[in-house]
């Protein structure tokens, strides 16, 4: 009896794990519990997915069709609509990082932008991110206080800051 129900135990762990393993593999780049996460469709549209997008699934990863005809588009070729769905999403990341208009932002992603401040700290870009502006260039601050050290001196906030991203990026 004992090792019947430990063999179910088992059994009912290893799929938990599996369906755990297998989430966020496959949401590649837009997950539709995140809200402010957005996708690009091989048709190269970008959208925020939501409960009714549809999921062309190509090399363990899924990707958001913008519209039943391109989910059905998708279909015909999805190995050809995954790899266009991954070059339009390389498009859209480096258009979206010139976009940004932020001096220090290092990285572009899915989950938003991120910059380096002069305190040596890389943070997401959010509503609350306060802005140094100098020379015609704006800076992103990690905090309220490193920023408002920063407009004490703004020229010496921005020299900190460039050289965060001299070592950064070289
Ligand atoms: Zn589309
Ligand atoms: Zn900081």
């Amino acid at each position: 009896m004992l090792r019947r129900t430990l063999k179910v135990g088992i059994l009912a762990a290893l799929f938990i794990t599996a369906a755990l393993l297998a989430a966020p593999a496959n949401t590649a780049w837009a997950s539709p519990a995140v809200g402010n996460s957005f996708a690009v469709c091989p048709c190269g549209a970008v959208f925020v997915p939501d409960s009714t997008t549809k999921y062309l699934e190509a090399n363990g990863k899924r990707y958001a069709c913008c519209s039943e005809g391109c989910y059905k588009m998708a279909m015909l070729d999805q190995a050809g609509s995954a790899k266009l769905a991954e070059d339009n999403m390389a498009k859209a990341m480096s258009q979206a990082r010139v976009d940004v208009g932020v001096a220090n932002v290092i990285a572009v992603n899915e989950k938003g932008a991120t910059a380096l401040c002069g305190c040596g700290t890389e943070f997401t870009l959010g509503a609350m991110t306060p802005y140094l502006k100098y020379g015609g260039k704006t800076y992103a601050c990690c905090s309220q206080a490193c920023h408002d050290l920063a407009a004490k001196d703004p020229a010496a906030g921005a020299k900190m800051i460039e050289a965060k991203l001299a070592q950064k990026m070289p």
